[in-house]
């Protein structure tokens, strides 16, 4: 007797300690995903350029570039601003505060712009968003503050945030947005030294992982192949080897940004995976 009601007293408290830790227990917050078009494919293009392994030479894959809106109840995070206006013959046809337009969401209700990391194609309209807090790799953000930037990097584009007048975080690891564990911006090096991928536990779809540029497209994915470009190799291995026990672990939909093969893994725009 004394046993039983020792124990039905642990579990209330247990219970109640659990309320108190999960305030706001997933699942109960209003999360969506929707693709953005930030960029459009010339046509299939040879990929080979993207893996040092040899194994898919005069592979030909059409390359896309992806960004995302991410709804968390009232609040909103865009993952990357891909190309700019004025990348030329790969300019996105619509702006992203138009398409964001299409949904009702005006670019003051961006909380958080997320880059994954600071190529021109991933950068190219964060300016569209000076009220959002920018979160970036560290490791990026003093590229980007250095002396003398690469040429793939455009620091003239956070001008706003690396002159003061934006609120920003420089990540040195993981970044949990919300604080609910629901959108986890995951450190995964090697492309770029702060580069980050973006997972989103959706209550209805499950797990979703969006990849920056960790890879490029399956066959590279698979086969841990690495661009001759990224800035550390056996960063990229390590970081390929953490995303891949994640989605194992999470049962995640890994969605390639640049493959234009996992574009229908999330519902076409204006549909938002929820
Ligand atoms: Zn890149």
């Amino acid at each position: 007797m004394r046993r039983t009601a020792l124990s039905l007293a642990l579990s209330a408290s247990l219970a109640l300690t659990g309320l108190g830790v999960f305030a706001q227990p997933a699942g109960t917050v209003d999360l969506a995903v929707t693709r953005l078009d930030c960029g459009t494919s010339p046509g299939p293009s040879d990929v080979a350029r993207f893996s040092d392994v040899f194994t898919h030479v005069g592979l030909q894959v059409p390359i896309v570039y992806s960004c995302y809106l991410v709804k968390h109840g009232d609040d909103y995070l865009l993952w990357d601003t891909g190309q700019s206006m004025s990348a030329g013959a790969v300019a996105p046809k619509t702006t992203i505060v138009d398409q964001l337009a299409q949904v009702n969401v005006k670019p003051e209700q961006i909380k958080f712009v997320g880059i994954s990391h600071y190529h021109p194609d991933h950068t190219g309209q964060v300016a569209s968003f000076p009220q959002a807090t920018l979160l970036i790799g560290k490791g990026d953000w003093d590229v980007l503050t250095s002396p003398k930037p690469p040429p793939n990097a455009n620091p003239d584009r956070f001008t706003h945030w690396i002159g003061g007048a934006g609120k920003m975080e420089a990540l040195p690891l993981d970044k949990d947005v919300f604080g609910d564990g629901s959108v986890i911006m995951l450190y995964t090096p090697g492309h770029t030294p702060g580069h980050h991928s973006l997972l989103v536990k959706l209550p209805q779809k499950g797990a979703v992982l969006l990849s920056g540029d960790l890879m490029h497209f399956r066959e590279n994915y698979d086969t841990n192949g690495v661009p001759t470009i990224n800035t550390d190799r056996s960063q990229t291995l390590a970081s390929l080897d953490r995303v891949k026990k994640i989605a194992a672990g999470t049962k995640a939909t890994v969605i390639i940004q640049h493959d234009a093969r996992d574009i229908d893994r999330l519902p076409a725009f204006p549909a938002a995976a929820k």
